[in-house]
């Protein structure tokens, strides 16, 4: 019996510390995006992560790139994937000496300035607040090669990420200010549950009638 109590102790304990990690990491993540956020009126920053693959008689590009700018985030993803017949082999080939590597990764500074959703995209409140997304696909299916193409734009305001990565730091800090108040009371001989003065009945709150622990409502200085 004592041994399952210790699992669902040590799993409270583990789901507590897994929480306040989310909390801080989410915290961290938030700092770099106040970051990027205040830097993006000065400079256009792009990140990119691509994923090249060639096998047989085709090729298959993925491509993901991360801009920002001007208080907004914009994210646009490319894939593309090209079958050849043989004698269109030295495409794959081409392929092949251009992406040497499956991955690639990169961070540019650019003078790329036509991001500003406001002018780029269609007008309406959304895009007004950085909000936007976009998509397309096409096929074309030919003699000398069939090809697959997909793209689209996803753009948000740097404070929407944000926002909602502060959700678990607001709680964690909630609940730690929480914490802090109710010991604050214990350690002045207040009642944790009420505030009542318990200098005189160290053992329980006549306000509330909270069962004050031993050892905590003793601890009084006259
Ligand atoms: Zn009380």
């Amino acid at each position: 019996m004592s041994g399952s109590v210790n699992l669902i102790n040590a799993a409270r304990w583990l789901g507590r510390r897994g929480f306040d990690l989310s909390a801080i990491l989410s915290l961290l993540l938030c700092l770099g995006m106040i970051v990027l956020w205040v830097r993006s009126y000065w400079v256009v920053e792009r990140f990119e992560l691509n994923h090249y693959e060639a096998a047989g008689n085709g090729y298959r590009s993925n491509e993901i790139h991360v801009w920002s700018s001007s208080g907004v985030l914009m994210i646009d993803g490319k894939q593309q994937s090209d079958w050849f017949p043989p004698k269109h082999q030295f495409m794959v080939d081409d392929f092949r000496r251009q992406h040497p590597r499956r991955w690639e990764y990169g961070w540019v500074r650019t003078d790329f300035t036509s991001i500003r959703l406001g002018q780029s995209g269609p007008p309406s409140v959304w895009t007004r607040l950085g909000f936007w997304l976009w998509r397309t696909a096409s096929q074309a299916r030919g003699r000398d090669s069939n090809s697959d193409y997909g793209a689209y734009v996803l753009a948000l305001p740097h404070w929407c990420p944000l926002g909602m990565g502060m959700i678990l730091p607001a709680l964690r800090g909630r609940s730690w200010l929480k914490q802090w108040h109710l010991r604050r009371r214990a350690r002045r001989g207040l009642c944790i549950t009420c505030g009542y003065d318990l200098r005189a009945t160290p053992a329980r709150c006549p306000e509330c009638g909270t069962a004050v622990p031993v050892g905590q409502g003793a601890r009084v200085t006259p």
